[in-house]
C-alpha cells in the first residue's frame, strides 16, 4: 500500500562526453561513460521516495546488472519496488551524448519497459493509493487503463505528458493534473507560447507548465498562477521535470493544494539542477530546509 503510485519507465543512462556527435558512418571517440539510475518513471518515484513519500513504482526491468541498479536505486531513495517487474528483456537504457556547451542528444532502447502491459495493473495496485503519477516511456495502453483505473478508485490522477504524445479525450478529461514543459504545451495546443490556460480546454481539471529556470505556472478554476523558481547556479538539468514530477505527487498525497505543491515542486528542481545526474541529484526533506 502507498500514496503515491508510480505507473512508468525504469532506464539506466548511459552518458558518454563527446566533443561532437559522429555523422552517419562515422566513427568518433567519446570520454568515459557513466552509469545511472534514470528513467522518467523511477526518477519520479525516486524524487517522492527521497521526500519521505509513501511511493512505489510499477514498471519493469530486464534479470540484468541495469535492473539491479534501479532496484538499488529505488530502495535507497526509499521508494517501493514491490510492483517492479523483472521480464524477459533487457532494462531499458537511454543512451545519452553531451556535448561541451551542455546539449544533451538522447536514445532510448525501452526494452523490458515495452513489456509492461494493462494486464499488470491489478486492482490491488491501487489499493491505499492516493495519487496516481504517469509519463509516456511505457506503453500507452498501460498509461491510459491506470488512468481510467485509478480514475475509477477515486485515487487522483497526476500525468507528465512526457515525452510528448497524442492522448485521447477520454484519457485527458480523465486528468486530475496535467503536468507539461513549454515545449511539450505547445504540440498539445499546435502553438508556442499559447495561454496556458488553454489547456484545460483539453479536458483536463488543472494543469501545470514547467518554464526551466522561470518555473511553473499553474492552471487551475480558469486562472493562472506564476510559481517562481529559487535562482540557482544550474550544472545538469537532467531529470529536472521528473524531480517537479515527483515532489508534486508527494505534496498532493499529504493533501497540499496545486499552488502550494509546485512550490515545494520548484524547491526540489532546484535542487536537481544544482547536481549531476537524475536520481542521484534529487535532495531530502532535510537538505530542503
Ligand atoms: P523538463 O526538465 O521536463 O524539460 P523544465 O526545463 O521546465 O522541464 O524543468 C522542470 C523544472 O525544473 C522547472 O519547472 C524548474 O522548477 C526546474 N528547473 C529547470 N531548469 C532550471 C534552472 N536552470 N534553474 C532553476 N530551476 C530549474
Amino acid at each position: 500500500m502507498s500514496a503515491v503510485l508510480v505507473v512508468g519507465s525504469a532506464n539506466a543512462d548511459l552518458v558518454v562526453p563527446v566533443e561532437r556527435r559522429p555523422a552517419g558512418g562515422e566513427t568518433v571517440l567519446g570520454g568515459d561513460t557513466t552509469v545511472s539510475p534514470g528513467g522518467k518513471g523511477a526518477n519520479t518515484a525516486a524524487a517522492a521516495g527521497r521526500l519521505g513519500a509513501d511511493v512505489a513504482l510499477l514498471g519493469a526491468v530486464g534479470d540484468d546488472a541495469h535492473g539491479r541498479l534501479l532496484r538499488e536505486s529505488l530502495t535507497a531513495a526509499g521508494a517501493g519496488t514491490q510492483y517492479l517487474r523483472t521480464v524477459d528483456r533487457p532494462t531499458g537504457i537511454a543512451y545519452i551524448t553531451v556535448t561541451p556547451d551542455g546539449e544533451n542528444s538522447i536514445l532510448v532502447s525501452p526494452g523490458a519497459n515495452s513489456a509492461l502491459e494493462p494486464a499488470d495493473l491489478t486492482d490491488d495496485v491501487f489499493d491505499g493509493v492516493r495519487v496516481l503519477v504517469t509519463s509516456l516511456e511505457v506503453p500507452l495502453p498501460t498509461v491510459e487503463r491506470a488512468v481510467r483505473q485509478a480514475r475509477s478508485k477515486g485515487v487522483r490522477v497526476l500525468l507528465n505528458l512526457s515525452p510528448a504524445a497524442e492522448l485521447s479525450g477520454e484519457t485527458l478529461a480523465a486528468l486530475d493534473v496535467l503536468l507539461v514543459n513549454e515545449h511539450e504545451a505547445g504540440y498539445l495546443l499546435a502553438e508556442e507560447d499559447a495561454d496556458p490556460r488553454r489547456l484545460l480546454d483539453l479536458g483536463p481539471r488543472a494543469a501545470v507548465v514547467t518554464r526551466g529556470a522561470a518555473g511553473a505556472v499553474v492552471v487551475e478554476d480558469g486562472k493562472s498562477t506564476t510559481v517562481e523558481s529559487p535562482r540557482v547556479e544550474a550544472v545538469d538539468t537532467t531529470g529536472a521535470g521528473d524531480a517537479f514530477a515527483g515532489a508534486l505527487a508527494a505534496s498532493l498525497a499529504r493533501g497540499a493544494d496545486l499552488v502550494e505543491a509546485a512550490r515545494l515542486a520548484v524547491r526540489v528542481a532546484a535542487v536537481s539542477v544544482t547536481r549531476h545526474g537524475a536520481q542521484p541529484s534529487y535532495p531530502t526533506a532535510a537538505e530542503l530546509e
